[in-house]
C-alpha cells in the first residue's frame, strides 16, 4: 500500500513533533511516523519527569559561542526560534513556564506529561496524521532525492519532503536506537563519531557504592595525569554505586571521555576549593573530641570514616593526640580524594549522543541537507549538543521549527 503526503517526518520525539507543528503553517499534508506505541517517550523522562524545556541563558551570545562550531551553526537558528519564541509557544498554548535563577525553564506544573500533552493537542488541532507502531525500515533514494520510505509492515510512504528526527542512540529503551544515523549514512551523509555524553562516570574504587546517594555541593573536581593538573572544575556531584554522577559530572563527562582516550587520568575531589580549612585551628579548638566528631563539623557524616581511613588515622583518636604528620595527611586528603575513572557508563545511561550528522552538510538556516534535495534534519540526530539545563531540548525546538518551516 502506498500513501502520499507533502511532508513525512520520521521520529515522534520533541524535534519531530515541533517540525510537524511548524510545517503545518504552510497548509501541507503531513504525516508523523513513530515506531513506539506513543509519542515522546524520552521527553517524558526529561528533567526527572519535570522537563527542563529550555534555558534563558541560551539568548546570551557568549553562551552560544561557548559551544564552538556548534554555537556558530546555531546562532542564526536561535535568532529565528530561540528561548523567547519557545516560551511564547508554550505559554500561548496554555502552559506557563517558570524560570529559575540559573536560567532553567520548567513548566509551572513541573510535569513533563503536560508538555507532551500540549504538543499532542497541537498536532491534533493541526490535523497532522500520526502513525504509531510504525518503524521506518528503509529509505530509498533516486538520484539526489528520497523517492520513498518503507515501513516494517511493508507499507510505503511517498512525500515531497522528508524530515529525519529519529534522535540519537542514548536511552535506547525510549526508541532512540540510532536508526537515523544509518539512514543518513546510506543517503551519503557523513557521521561524526557517536559517543555517549551527559553521562555518569564509572570508577575503579568500590567504596563509592557505600556512599551512593550522597551529594556534595560546590566542590572542586580536578583531573590529573602523571601528577600534572589537566583541568579544574567546580560544581555539584553525587556518589553512585558505579562511581560518580550529578550535574557537574554529566556536564564534564565528554571532556573526561576525550582525556581518557589520550592518557591515564585521575579524578580528584577537592572538598574545599575556595579556601582550605585550617585543620590545625579546628583540631585545637576541639582538642577533647575524637577526630571523627571533629571532622563531622566540616564534612558530611557519611564521608568522615572514608576520609579518616584514607588518612590512616584512628577515628577514635582525640584531637589533642593527633600528630603533625597525621594532620598534614588529613589536609591533603580533604583537598584530594582520588578516583580512577574506567570510562563513561555508556549509551544506556547517557542523556544524549555526542556526534551525528555533520554540520557541514546541513544548511544552518533551514536544516536542509546539502546532499539530498528533499531531506531535512531536526534534533539530536544532528551533530549538536549542549550542556545540562534545557539546552538540548531547545536545540530540538529550534531545529524542529526551522526544518518544518522550510519544507515548502
Ligand atoms: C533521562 C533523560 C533526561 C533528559 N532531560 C533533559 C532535560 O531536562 N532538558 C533537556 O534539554 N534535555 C534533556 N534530555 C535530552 C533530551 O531528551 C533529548 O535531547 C531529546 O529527547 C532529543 O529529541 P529528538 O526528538 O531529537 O529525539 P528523541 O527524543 O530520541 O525522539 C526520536 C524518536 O524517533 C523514534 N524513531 C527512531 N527511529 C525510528 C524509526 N526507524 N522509525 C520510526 N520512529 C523512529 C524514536 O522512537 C523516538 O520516539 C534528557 C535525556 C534523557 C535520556
Amino acid at each position: 500500500m502506498v500513501s502520499n503526503y507533502d511532508v513525512a517526518i520520521i521520529g515522534g520525539g520533541p524535534a519531530g513533533i515541533m517540525a510537524a507543528i511548524s510545517a503545518s503553517q504552510n497548509n501541507q499534508k503531513i504525516i508523523l511516523i513513530e515506531k513506539n506505541s506513543s509519542l515522546g517517550k524520552k521527553l517524558l523522562l526529561t528533567g526527572d519527569g519535570r522537563c527542563n524545556i529550555t534555558n534563558q541563558n541560551f539568548i546570551k551570545k557568549e553562551t552560544v559561542k561557548s559551544l564552538g562550531k556548534q554555537g556558530d551553526f546555531l546562532l542564526s537558528a536561535l535568532s529565528q526560534f530561540g528561548f523567547k519564541e519557545t516560551r511564547d509557544f508554550f505559554e500561548k498554548n496554555g502552559l506557563e513556564l517558570e524560570i529559575q535563577e540559573n536560567g532553567k525553564a520548567f513548566p509551572v506544573t513541573q510535569k513533563s506529561k503536560d508538555v507532551l500533552q500540549l504538543l499532542i493537542q497541537q498536532l491534533k488541532e493541526k490535523n497532522i496524521k500520526i502513525l504509531l507502531n510504525s518503524k521506518v525500515s528503509r529509505i530509498e533514494r533516486k538520484e539526489n532525492s528520497i523517492s520513498k520510505i518503507i515501513l516494517n509492515d511493508k507499507k510505503e510512504i511517498i512525500a515531497n519532503n522528508y524530515i529525519l528526527a529519529t534522535g540519537g542512540k542514548s536511552y535506547p529503551s525510549t526508541g532512540s536506537t540510532g536508526d537515523g544515523f544509518s539512514f543518513s549514512e546510506s543517503l551519503g551523509h557523513t557521521l561524526n563519531e557517536l559517543r555517549p555524553a551527559l553521562c555518569p562516570i564509572q570508577v575503579k574504587e568500590k567504596w563509592t557504592k557505600e556512599l551512593s546517594g550522597l551529594s556534595l555541593s560546590n566542590i572542586g573536581l580536578n583531573v590529573f595525569s602523571d601528577n600534572n593538573i589537566l583541568k579544574k572544575w567546580k560544581g555539584d556531584i553525587l556518589f553512585a554505586h558505579f562511581g560518580l554522577t550529578g550535574p557537574l559530572i554529566l556536564d564534564i563527562s565528554s571532556e573526561i571521555d576525550e582525556m581518557m582516550k589520550k592518557q591515564k587520568i585521575i579524578i580528584a575531589i577537592d572538598l574545599f576549593p575556595d579556601k582550605p580549612v585550617d585543620i590545625y585551628q579546628l583540631i585545637n579548638k576541639n582538642r577533647n573530641k575524637n577526630i571523627k566528631k571533629i571532622l563531622s563539623l566540616i564534612i558530611p557524616q557519611r564521608l568522615v570514616s572514608y576520609v579518616l581511613s584514607f588518612s590512616k588515622i584512628n577515628p577514635n583518636k582525640k584531637g589533642n593526640s593527633i600528630l603533625k604528620q597525621e594532620r598534614l595527611k588529613l589536609e591533603g586528603i580533604l583537598n584530594k580524594i582520588t578516583l580512577h575513572p574506567i570510562g563513561l557508563l555508556g549509551f544506556d545511561k547517557a542523556m544524549i549522543t555526542k556526534g551525528g550528522v555533520s554540520l557541514k552538510e546541513i544548511d544552518s538556516k533551514t536544516m536542509k541537507s546539502k546532499i539530498i534535495d528533499n531531506l531535512f534534519f531536526a534534533g539530536e540526530i544532528i551533530d549538536l549538543h549542549g550542556p545540562c539545563g534545557g539546552y538540548n531540548l531547545q536545540i530540538c525546538w529550534t531545529t524542529g521549527y526551522l526544518a518544518g518551516k522550510s519544507v515548502v
